[in-house]
């Protein structure tokens, strides 16, 4: 039995101030909610101020550099975010595909960073664009991203991966994958993973949506055999839409 994993993304959001006083709501909130797993993953000039506010909130990066240390200006290190206390990091999000040069094979290096060097389980996001959606791509982009992504990484350390399959045309965009459309791309997330691990692997591994989930519409993908939690940006922002979340997910 996966337990649903439900992480919202804050993104390039949030003050220390805002952060602490976020936090702090919502672990009241939870007050030991153990229906699924909920988690934060915040800039880092906050993760510590989350870390020390969180009880049973997981909270997570937003993206890491595969080197220890070195001449890269401005990145952080699997060492560095190690010591903040984070449990997991957000790996290959669509915004760092398209602004900030991620490629697969990037990916593919920070996910085995992560696991070589730490306890840090990678969210990997994978997706397609609306282009490729709209020619029928979504099949072939989701298997060659997760195949790239995974080159080299043993089934043992797969069958931790938490995978945010997010079509980039539903995210920040409100116009949110329907939910056959999300099963059937989780589905084939998992079908994938199959072929590349094996049925054990495969059964183990947590698969999220993401793209416009909002307290309204959580419950419905989550009731989705394939969907095992999901990956939230817009609605996890403010503190009676993430309680909300928390509700839908009771
Ligand atoms: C995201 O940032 O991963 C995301 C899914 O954003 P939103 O929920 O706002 O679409």
């Amino acid at each position: 039995m996966r337990k649903p994993i439900i992480v919202g993304n804050w993104k390039m959001n949030k003050t220390n101030v805002e952060a602490k006083e976020f936090i702090v709501e919502i672990e009241s909130y939870l007050n030991g909610n153990e229906n699924a797993e909920y988690g934060i993953a915040a800039p880092y000039t906050c993760v510590k101020t989350c870390v020390d506010n969180a009880k049973n909130l997981l909270i997570a990066g937003e993206n890491v550099h595969f080197e220890d240390n070195g001449a890269f200006t401005g990145e952080v290190s699997v060492p560095m975010i190690e010591e903040l206390g984070v449990t997991h990091c957000i790996i290959g999000h669509s915004e760092r595909r398209e602004m900030f040069n991620e490629t697969d094979e990037t990916v593919n290096k920070k996910i085995k960073k992560l696991f070589k060097s730490s306890n840090i389980i990678p969210i990997l996001c994978i997706g397609e664009t609306l282009t490729q959606f709209e020619e029928g791509k979504t099949e072939e982009v989701i298997r060659t991203q997760l195949k790239n992504a995974l080159v080299d990484v043993c089934g043992e350390c797969a069958s931790k991966l938490v995978i945010a399959y997010e079509p980039i045309w539903a995210i920040g965009t409100g116009k949110s994958a329907t939910i056959e459309i999300a099963q059937n791309s989780c589905a084939i997330v998992r079908d994938e993973i199959k072929n590349l691990y094996g049925t054990e692997v495969a059964s183990k591994v947590r698969v999220q949506y993401g793209g416009s989930v909002k307290p309204e519409n959580i419950k419905e993908y989550l009731a989705q055999e394939d969907i095992d939690g999901a990956l939230i940006g817009g609605a996890s922002l403010k503190v009676e839409s993430f309680k909300a979340i928390i509700d839908a997910t009771k």
